[in-house]
């Protein structure tokens, strides 16, 4: 039987690299979501490439009572949320004494808040049914930082706390919720700081990726959106009901050290 999964931040980047892992297996529905204009354009295309099921939402993750229509549309449409994938993020980069009030409460809200609610809103249908995977986008900056990251990092090592205490909870259920903590992956997020941080220390862009980027992973290669869409896929598996609660570098080795 068909499952379904909600990925949040899916018409961009990571989240459309997973959801089309997804889509390769034809065994889920997808509810696209983001801020594209041209968003349901994206999750159409994606339905029609594999013959699947797909809906879209451009639900705003600082605004918990869309979030929440999301949920509802979603069960309307499917029956049931089967996998969570929170993934939608956001970036802002600057030193502490200048870093915005605003951009500060927009990342812990995006990257951080959007999975509380989400999270409580898919658990009920997961605990009555005994099946619930939760997947959370964090980053190589959930378990170390760097600087002038603050609200980021923050938010990442929030999202790796939260993702601990639903693997508890969890446990009884079939619920799991892991996170995955990729390196750089070449998306727009990446292309914008790669512009601005070439701005900003009048350096190349290429040697932003090799000298600033880069240098912290053993393994000098962006991360690919295959490796953490099959992780992921591996994630929302009946196999992998003893997984939870982790956090699961995929980051070139960058943590190793
Ligand atoms: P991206 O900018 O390509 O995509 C972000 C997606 O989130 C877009 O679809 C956008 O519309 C959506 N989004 C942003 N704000 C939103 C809001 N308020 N409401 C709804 N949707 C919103 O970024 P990406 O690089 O694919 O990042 C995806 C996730 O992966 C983020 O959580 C990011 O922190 C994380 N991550 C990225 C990297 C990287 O190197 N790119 C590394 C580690 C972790």
């Amino acid at each position: 039987m068909q499952k379904t999964v909600l990925i949040t931040g899916s018409t961009s980047g990571i989240g459309l690299g997973i959801a089309r892992e997804f889509a390769k297996t034809k065994n889920y529905n997808i509810i696209f979501n983001g801020l594209e204009s041209n968003g349901q354009e994206i999750a159409d295309n994606v339905g029609k490439e594999f013959g699947i099921e797909v809906m879209f939402s451009n639900a705003n993750m600082l605004k918990p009572e869309e979030l929440r229509k999301m949920v509802s549309d979603g069960i309307s449409k499917f029956g049931k949320i089967d996998v969570l994938i929170n993934n939608a993020g956001i970036q802002h980069v600057s030193p502490i004494e200048d870093f915005p009030d605003d951009k500060w409460n927009a990342i812990i809200g995006i990257n951080l808040t959007s999975a509380f609610y989400l999270s409580k809103a898919v658990w009920p249908g997961m605990k009555e049914r005994k099946f619930g995977r939760i997947i959370n986008i964090a980053s190589a900056h959930g378990l170390v930082a760097s600087e002038f990251k603050s609200a980021y990092v923050a938010s990442k090592h929030g999202i790796v706390g939260f993702t601990k205490t639903l693997g508890l909870e969890g446990a009884p259920f079939n619920i799991t919720c892991n996170a995955i903590c990729p390196g750089y992956v070449k998306t727009p997020l990446v292309e914008k700081q790669i512009a601005d941080q070439a701005k900003a220390h009048n350096m190349s862009a290429d040697d932003v990726v090799n000298k600033v980027m880069l240098y912290k992973q053993a393994v000098k290669e962006f991360v690919s959106l295959e490796s953490l869409g099959q992780m992921a896929l591996l994630l929302a598996s009946e196999a992998s009901s003893t997984i939870t609660g982790t956090a699961i570098p995929i980051d070139g080795g960058w943590n190793a050290q």
